[in-house]
C-alpha cells in the first residue's frame, strides 16, 4: 500500500511506500507556529527511503528549538509546507499532515513543545504532552 499527498497547487506530488506513519506528533514549537499560521503543526514520520517526490521544492535551512539543523521543504510555487528533515536523523522524513491526501492517516500520538504554545492553545487531554523535544518514537 502507498500513502500519497501533495501541495495546495498540485505542482508537487509525493508517494510513500508504507501502510502507516512510524509516529505522529502535534508540535507547538515556535517555528511550527509560523508554518501553521498560528496553530501547531501535525507531523508524520516515515522512512526516507520510502518516499518519492515530483515537482519543485525549496529548502529553508535553520536550527530547530531542539538544536538540530533542519531542512524545511516547501512547494516552490504555492509555498505549502511539505517536509522537514533533521540532519542528525538522515533516514527519516517528516511529512506535514495537511499535505496528505488523507489527513485521517495522521492522528497524533502526542503533543510536543507545549511550553512554546500560546496561552489559548488547546491540547488533546487524552494524549501525552511533552514540554520540549522528546526522543524519537520507538519505531522510527
Ligand atoms: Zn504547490
Ligand atoms: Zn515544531
Amino acid at each position: 500500500m502507498a500513502i500519497t499527498g501533495g501541495c495546495l497547487c498540485g505542482a508537487v506530488r509525493f508517494k510513500i511506500e508504507a501502510d502507516a506513519p512510524l509516529g505522529v506528533r502535534q508540535c507547538w514549537c515556535r517555528v511550527c507556529q509560523y508554518l501553521g499560521a498560528g496553530s501547531g503543526t501535525v507531523n508524520a514520520i516515515f522512512r526516507k527511503d520510502a518516499l518519492t517526490v515530483s515537482g519543485p521544492l525549496t529548502d529553508y535551512v535553520c536550527e530547530a528549538d531542539s538544536g538540530s539543523t533542519m531542512h524545511r521543504r516547501f512547494c516552490a510555487r504555492c509555498g505549502t509546507p511539505l517536509f522537514s528533515e533533521a540532519e542528525p536523523r538522515p533516514h527519516q522524513i517528516i511529512v506535514r499532515a495537511g499535505a496528505l491526501d488523507d489527513p485521517n492517516l495522521a492522528r497524533p500520538g502526542g503533543t510536543i513543545w507545549t511550553k512554546s504554545a500560546p496561552a489559548w492553545a488547546c491540547f488533546d487531554p487524552s494524549l501525552p504532552q511533552t514540554e520540549g523535544q522528546p526522543p524519537p518514537p520507538p519505531k522510527a
